[in-house]
């Protein structure tokens, strides 16, 4: 058996890496490991909203971040049925640092996190296909599949950050509470000049059919198309239909290139709980949404980071073991209160299949059009997942601008998508 560590984390997808990160900072020891031979580079997670971005900061790695993709400040809704296309710009708000999103890819953050977290003496081992545990009252010890055979690995601490389907959330026998959509998903990296056509660099595509949530993802001409399918359809097929799909989207034109594709089954679940005796759950496998409106990652992460800081705090004997209970409670709170119903809710308004009810989708982002404030508020929404932080004294007690800024967004109604 290796040298134990404070914390094992199993998963080294961007909420695994950041956590460690976060972890590492605080003083853990950590070790991360992951089935695959690198950071998984499927089309995910792209854009990324003013709460992440103070993440990123507060780490260290928005720089580099902000080097490798590009900063968008344009929010584009179109409903084709009615011929209307309408574009929210972000804008400075006082009291808060950022008045843009970046774009760019999830491995990319996982990627540079890894970096950071290695030069903090974290070991992070690919290769290695977790399958079982074993807790005892003060340690716990994991075990995987790796290069050389059977491996184990003692810590104090397991985090499972090993996605919606995960091992650790499964052998810990916690129940994955909630619901999958009927539909399914089909994210497609595509090389296509999509601003000729009047597109943003980030849209909704508001269609009973030919919902879509299209992106752009890199400066050399790379965009994300997103859209739902029927899950009845056969999924080894999903790629023959892509090119019918695309038909409409870029109105007839065939000089695209798709680069990667992949069929997505969509959740709306939660972990009952996020802490089982020495078990604790972050990132997708503590939560999964539907991806409409960016909210998956941008909530996960917050998970990770929380739970980073409170376990510290536990590791360094400042808080008692309690305050991972109450981390677990906030961040279900959280996903069932903020981030479920306005996920839910942009699925809703992208594929609305009832003629009256899109007609009052259209006025109310008519509204949202001509509203002053609509850029702020875009900037301020998603500052709701960070939540209770939990800790005085945390690093990220301040995180939450939100009620110290001019605009209250707490009392308006409605949702901005
Ligand atoms: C089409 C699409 C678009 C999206 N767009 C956005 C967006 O714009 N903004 C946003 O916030 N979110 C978005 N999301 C959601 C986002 O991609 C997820 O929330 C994010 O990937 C979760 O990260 P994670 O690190 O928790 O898990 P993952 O990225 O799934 O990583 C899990 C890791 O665990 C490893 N692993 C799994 N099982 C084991 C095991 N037994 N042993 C060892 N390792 C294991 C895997 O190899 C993997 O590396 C999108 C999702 C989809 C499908």
């Amino acid at each position: 058996m290796s040298d134990a560590t404070d914390v094992v984390i199993v998963g080294a997808g961007p909420v695994g890496m950041l956590t460690a990160l976060t972890l590492a900072q605080a003083g853990a020891s950590v070790r991360v490991l992951d089935r695959e031979e690198q950071i998984i580079n499927s089309p995910r997670a792209a854009v990324y909203f003013p709460s992440t971005l103070l993440v990123l900061e507060e780490l260290g790695i928005l720089d580099e971040l902000d080097a490798i993709g590009f900063r968008n400040r344009n929010f584009g809704t179109h409903i084709p049925e009615f011929d209307y296309h309408s574009v929210v710009v972000t804008q400075p708000v006082e009291g808060i640092a950022y008045d843009y999103q970046l774009h760019v890819g999830q491995h990319d953050v996982a990627r540079v996190a890894m970096e950071h977290a290695r030069m903090l003496g974290v070991e992070v081992l690919f290769g290695r296909e977790v399958h079982g545990f074993e807790e005892y009252d003060d340690r716990i010890v994991v075990m995987a599949s790796g290069p050389e055979g059977e491996e184990t690995y003692g810590a104090k601490w397991l985090i499972g950050a090993d996605g919606a389907r995960s091992t650790v959330r499964k052998l810990a026998g916690i129940e994955f509470e909630g619901h999958t959509w009927p539909e399914r998903f089909v994210a497609t990296n595509v090389k296509f000049p999509f601003q000729e056509l009047g597109y943003e660099q980030a849209n909704f595509v508001c269609d009973p059919v030919n919902m879509a949530v299209i992106a752009q993802l890199d400066t050399d001409g790379l965009w994300r198309c997103t859209y739902m399918e029927d899950s009845a359809l056969p999924v080894e097929t999903f790629e023959d239909r892509i090119h019918q799909r695309y038909d409409w989207f870029m109105a007839g034109r065939k000089d695209y290139e798709i680069v990667s594709a992949s069929p997505y089954m969509l959740h709306q679940r939660a972990g009952e709980t996020l802490r089982k005796g020495r078990v604790l759950l972050a990132g997708d496998a503590a939560h999964a949404t539907n991806p409409c409106g960016g909210l998956g990652l941008t909530s996960g992460l917050w998970t990770g980071i929380v739970l980073a800081d409170v376990l510290g705090a536990v590791l360094r004997g400042e808080e008692d073991e309690e305050i991972l209970d109450r981390f677990s409670d906030e961040r279900r709170r959280i996903f069932w209160e903020v981030v479920t119903p306005a996920a839910t809710e942009n699925k809703r308004m992208l594929q609305e299949r009832d003629m009256e009810q899109r007609k009052k989708d259209l006025e109310h982002i008519r509204a949202l059009d001509t509203n002053p404030e609509s850029g702020a508020l875009l900037m301020l929404f998603a500052y709701k997942v960070i939540g209770d932080v939990l800790r005085e004294g945390s690093r990220w007690a301040d995180a939450d601008p939100s009620d110290r800024v001019a605009i209250n967004i707490k009392d308006r109604k409605g949702q901005i998508h």
